[in-house]
């Protein structure tokens, strides 16, 4: 179950209208998988290589577990705006526990943004989890709720 459990983590990046500029599942469970490639970290990377460092400061990452530290430096190192997440670390944290599959930070990306020191720190936005709801792909149904705000 627990292999299956986190399957759906997934992220996208969108530009200010909300156009999708990267998409990635999460692809990094051994033996197969690279563990440094998180679905918001692909994501990320991929939509640096495509946008300006402009545009990417008006993006926002959509992505349906907080990123962990990693993922928060890549963040942090695209220069992109605004972070959009469903499901908190310290959520994961709680239902993973210290599952070999998923040993997660207990550490918030807030506290990652907040430690920036070259350029500004990326907002950090956590909508009412009764929002996302179950959904398959968390990541497109926060995409959908802030093209309705
Ligand atoms: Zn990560």
């Amino acid at each position: 179950m627990m292999g299956n459990q986190f399957a759906d983590i997934a992220a996208l990046v969108a530009d200010r209208n909300g156009n999708v500029i990267a998409e990635a599942g999460n692809n990094s469970k051994p033996p197969l998988g690279d563990p440094t490639q998180h679905a918001e970290l692909v994501a990320v990377a991929n939509a640096a290589k495509h946008v300006s460092p402009e545009t990417l400061a008006a993006c926002t990452l959509y992505t349906s577990a907080e990123p962990c530290c990693m993922c928060a430096g890549a963040v942090y190192w695209t220069g992109i705006g605004r972070v959009v997440y469903a499901l908190s670390e310290h959520a994961l944290l709680g239902l993973t526990g210290d599952h070999p599959e998923n040993p997660t930070f207990s550490l918030p990306c807030r506290e990652v943004f907040a430690h920036a020191v070259r350029r500004r720190a990326s907002a950090v936005v956590q909508p009412p989890s009764a929002q996302v709801g179950n959904q398959s792909h968390p990541a497109r149904k926060l995409l959908h709720l802030q093209r309705l705000t």
